[in-house]
């Protein structure tokens, strides 16, 4: 039997290196789904067109692998476009078969923000993850950061968590999908954990 694991959660929250690190261990395959959201606000500012044209619909519809692992996909820009075409009820129509059909054989991780409530409402383990936007901002800063006493470090922090802030209250707020946790999720608050406590969390989790 395929064995499916939704990770779904806030923004900046670690979701793709636990789904990562959990797809490697357990041998099942691992699709980030906000990749396909991105990769479609990519090319939406590409071809200098808006959230709400119907050329955006053929775009997602259209989409292949080779979109989503471009390497121009993880910008402020792409972060702000893919929030906006991810509110597009046919946007995320175009994508949901694409989703389900990566359930291949052995089983998939998928981390998002609706795997476990639209995609696979019968996964057999729903993660939601979640931290304080505060340390979320932190984490990114750390992860970009060349100097670690830089004097713009804690308005740079201040930014990211602005803009965290905004995206996860604009994925929580639209019609469509809204970001929140499947009634049967396990909820992980990592304010406290680093990702190997984490990893151990969810593993725990997966095999009770
Ligand atoms: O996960 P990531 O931050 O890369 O996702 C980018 C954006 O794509 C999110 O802010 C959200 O608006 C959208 N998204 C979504 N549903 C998913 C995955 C991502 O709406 N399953």
């Amino acid at each position: 039997k395929k064995l499916i694991i939704a990770i779904d959660g806030l923004s900046g929250v670690g979701k793709g290196t636990l789904a990562k690190t959990l797809a490697d261990k357990l041998s099942l395959s691992y699709l980030d789904t906000g990749l396909l959201y991105r990769a479609v606000g990519r090319k939406m500012l590409d071809a200098g067109l808006s959230a709400e044209s119907e050329a955006v619909v053929q775009i997602a519809e259209r989409l292949t692998p080779a979109d989503w692992a471009r390497n121009d996909l993880r910008t402020p820009a792409v972060d702000k476009v893919a929030s906006q075409v991810a509110a597009q009820p046919k946007i995320r129509a175009a994508l949901l078969d694409m989703q389900r059909h990566f359930a291949t054989q052995q089983g998939v991780v998928m981390d998002g923000r609706d795997i476990g409530t639209v995609i696979f409402p019968n996964a057999d383990v729903k993660l939601f993850v979640i931290a304080s936007a505060k340390v979320r901002a932190e984490r990114r800063w750390l992860q970009y950061a060349t100097d670690p006493n830089d004097p713009q470090k804690t308005a740079q922090i201040k930014q990211i968590e602005t803009e965290l802030t905004q995206r996860d209250e604009a994925d929580s707020t639209r019609a469509v999908a809204p970001l929140r946790p499947a009634e049967d999720a396990h909820i992980i608050d990592t304010d406290h954990l680093n990702a190997s406590e984490v990893l151990a969390k969810a593993l725990e989790i997966i095999q009770r």
